[in-house]
């Protein structure tokens, strides 16, 4: 898919505020600072769409953005980040939470996991949460310019370990690394395959 145009549409702190869902969505979301913003602005071929390394955790708005006049690309709130008051991570993730099941035009989320990392717990809840709720969803490792090749194995091998602990049936999962370019075309193709609305 060529991307022709990206545009930022608005921010919104409840599902009800959110953009007429007149469009097929694919959504982004991770733990803070694994790269999510980086990843947009490389699908979206457009530095500083989404922004890059601002405070973790501050920005906690679901943002709409707006691609080839066709679909929404969704930036959601990084969660999990341990600064953030109780209260407010309360909050979000209550939020997310109602954006992932009302979301109507929610064709796919996409669920960023750093690749230096083995799994998580909470990127693992959240996993087993989405497939519990049977919303589509696919993996998407980041950074993987960070690691060497043995070490993404590794990683991968316990991710898919974990995941089968629970599930028969594996979500795709995705390459990436926004430092070199990589797995762009497959995600866009990915979209591409799925965006009939
Ligand atoms: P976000 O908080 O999830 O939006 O993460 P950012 O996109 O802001 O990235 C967090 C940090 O990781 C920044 O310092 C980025 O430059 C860095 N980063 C993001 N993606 C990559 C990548 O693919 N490779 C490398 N080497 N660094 C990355």
């Amino acid at each position: 898919m060529n991307i022709l145009s990206a545009e930022f549409i608005k921010s919104s702190k409840y599902l009800e505020e959110c953009p007429e869902a007149n469009k097929p969505e694919y959504a982004f979301i991770g733990r803070s600072n694994v790269g999510k913003s980086s990843l947009i602005n490389m699908l979206a071929n457009k530095k500083g769409l989404a922004k890059t390394s601002s405070t973790p955790g501050k920005t906690q708005l679901i943002n709409h953005f707006v691609i080839n006049n066709s679909w929404y690309l969704t930036d959601l709130p990084g969660y999990g980040y341990a600064k953030v008051s109780k209260s407010e991570r309360a909050s979000f993730s209550k939020m997310i939470e109602k954006y992932v099941l009302g979301r109507s035009n929610l064709v796919n989320l996409f669920v960023l996991i750093d690749s230096r990392h083995l799994p998580m717990k909470l990127d693992v809840d959240f996993i087993n949460w989405l497939g519990q709720n049977s919303i589509p969803f696919n993996l998407v490792f980041t950074k993987i310019d960070k690691i060497s090749q043995r070490e993404f194995s590794y990683n991968f091998k316990k991710y898919s370990q974990e995941l089968r602990n629970t599930w028969e049936e594996l979500p795709e999962m995705f390459k990436t690394s926004s430092e070199k370019k990589i797995g762009k075309e497959e995600i866009l193709s990915f979209i591409e395959d799925t965006n009939k609305y």
